[in-house]
């Protein structure tokens, strides 16, 4: 596969990981985040031998999207658009605050959603785009705001699939907990009492689920669409 792809949330984490695997696949990466960081993964990235494009931006800011857009209409044929940037804000229902609701409503579905309508006219034909959701989009304790939104990425993943095949194909990816820096937010006792319920008795690794979605994003899945996969050592449904 040549052509371009845009990965967001690529300072760190499956991010990172996602546009690590990529750059093996495409001649040029957008790679966007809102945290500066994002310019030491763009030379991490480069000194591989892949041209790249970083973008520090904020998803939820149309001048922000508009930014990345521009980025990737100007590199080439874009080929493979991976909304992967996501924020957490966990509480219980009793405690979760306005913002904290409208804040992870806003990166994580609405800014999916927003870009993606964005950045789909500059698709080639056999192109892809793969969401990043969550195992926790079938609900999690704690996670209301999370969940919602994760949902809706599942919804939307395969509302886009309908609307845009047989042009893009478009499916998401929900990991179950997976080590990174998100992760270990959560206190060590409460991701033990996780890490106790997962089938394969490990935590998932950032590459693990990059791997997953550079498949989706290849040709090799070029009969797969509107589909939703779970990669969360056997966890997907307690
Ligand atoms: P992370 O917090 O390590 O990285 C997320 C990146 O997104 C950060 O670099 C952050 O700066 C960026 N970002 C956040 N808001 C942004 C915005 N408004 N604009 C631009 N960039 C923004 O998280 P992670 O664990 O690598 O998670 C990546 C994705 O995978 C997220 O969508 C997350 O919900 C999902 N996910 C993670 C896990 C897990 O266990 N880590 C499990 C399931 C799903």
């Amino acid at each position: 596969m040549s052509g371009v792809g845009v990965v967001t949330g690529a300072a760190r984490g499956i991010g990172r990981a996602i546009a690590t695997r990529l750059a093996a696949d495409v001649d040029t990466l957008v790679v966007v985040d809102l945290s500066p960081a994002l310019a030491e993964t763009a030379v991490d990235l480069e000194s591989d031998g892949t041209k790249v494009v970083p973008v520090q931006a904020d998803l939820t800011d149309p001048d922000g999207r508009a930014a990345v857009v521009a980025a990737a209409e100007e590199a080439g044929d874009l080929r493979v658009v991976v909304n992967n940037a996501g924020i957490t804000r966990d509480a219980r229902i009793v405690n979760m605050t306005d913002d904290d609701f409208a804040a992870v409503l806003g990166v994580n579905l609405g800014a999916v959603y927003l870009l993606s309508e964005a950045l789909v006219p500059h698709m080639v034909d056999g192109s892809a785009i793969v969401n990043i959701a969550s195992r926790s989009y079938l609900g999690n304790f704690g996670q209301y705001n999370y969940s919602m939104s994760k949902g809706g990425v599942v919804g939307l993943s395969r509302a886009f699939a309908l609307k845009l095949a047989p042009r893009i194909r478009v499916n998401a990816v929900a990991p179950g907990l997976i080590g990174t820096e998100m992760v270990m937010k959560i206190p060590e006792e409460i991701r033990d009492k996780m890490v106790s319920a997962i089938p394969m008795g490990r935590m998932g690794r950032p590459d693990e689920v990059a791997e997953l979605v550079a498949f989706l994003a290849s040709d090799r899945a070029s009969y797969i669409t509107g589909q939703v996969f779970v990669i969360g050592g056997g966890r997907s449904l307690s």
